[in-house]
Parts: C-alpha cells; structure tokens; sequence
C-alpha cells in the first residue's frame, strides 16, 4: 500500500490507541489529576477568604467581605467542573469498557461484542482538522469498522 491511509484506517486506529489507553488507566489518572487540581482550587476559593477574614484587621475586612460572595460562586463553579472531571475519570476507567454497546452480532466471528464510540475521545489531544467518525470495535476478535462524519481537513463546525 502505497498510499496514504484512509480517513477510515486513521480512526479505526484512533479507536484502537484510545481503548487501549483506557485500559492502561492512564486516561482515568489524567481526569483525577485534573478533578483533584479544580476541588482545591475550589476548597481554597470558598473557605480561603473566611479564614483571611480571621486574619486581616479591621478596615481591609470589609474588602473581604465583599469578595466573599464572587470567590464563593467561583469556589461552586470549581467543585461543578471538579464533578465532571470525576464523572469522566469513572467513565474511563480500566474496569469500563470502551464505548458503547452496539446491538447485532459480528460479521467476522458472530459473536455479540460489538462496541462503538466518537472518535477521537474528548480527552484525546488529535489535530482539530483531523478526521471525526464512529467507530464500532470486537471485543472478540479483529474486526473494526469506521463510518466518518467529518472528512480530515475540513474546516471545523
Ligand atoms: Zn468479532
């Protein structure tokens, strides 16, 4: 095969990197780093200016105070995102499998393992002009398949 591969061969083989990475867990400490870097952040933003009100004298209080309410609403936000990135980290772990369950059996071995997911991944770090598509992967045996909805070298939506 002399030519490039195709936009099909490229996610198939997207897929394949992204289940495997899955499996190595290395996706899942990612998004836990992450989760636990945004819980801190949003511990320190809530109960942080209680504890510099403690401290400061009198007059400089008060500019506590005010900034109270904005550290405390940014200090929600940072725990919001600090849930997505664990609902995420879940979602990616070793003991989940990859993708989705496809109904229908295999056409190479038959066998009812049939799993497809968007690639690439949200956490996978491929060009923004690169191929986007669904790929359905055996859990059995070799067989992949790819059905591409945006073709490599589009502009993005
Ligand atoms: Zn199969």
């Amino acid at each position: 095969m002399t030519t490039q591969p195709s936009d099909e061969d490229v996610l198939i083989q997207t897929a394949r990197a992204e289940r495997g990475e899955q499996r190595s867990g290395r996706s899942m400490g990612a998004s836990l780093g992450v989760a636990i870097a945004f819980g801190a952040v949003g511990a320190a933003l809530i109960f942080g200016p209680r504890v510099i009100n403690m401290i400061l004298p009198g007059p400089l209080r008060l500019l506590g105070w005010l900034g109270g309410p904005v550290l405390f609403l940014l200090g929600i936000v940072a725990f919001a995102i600090t849930g997505l990135f664990l609902l995420n980290a879940l979602a990616s772990s070793p003991m989940a499998s990859w993708g989705t369950t496809m109904p229908g059996n295999c056409p190479r071995c038959g066998q009812p393992k049939l799993r497809s997911d968007t690639v690439p991944g949200p956490a996978s770090g491929s060009p923004a002009d690169g191929p986007r598509g669904v790929v359905t992967l055996c859990e059995n045996c070799d067989h992949a398949a790819a059905r591409v909805t945006r073709p490599s070298g589009a502009p993005p939506a």
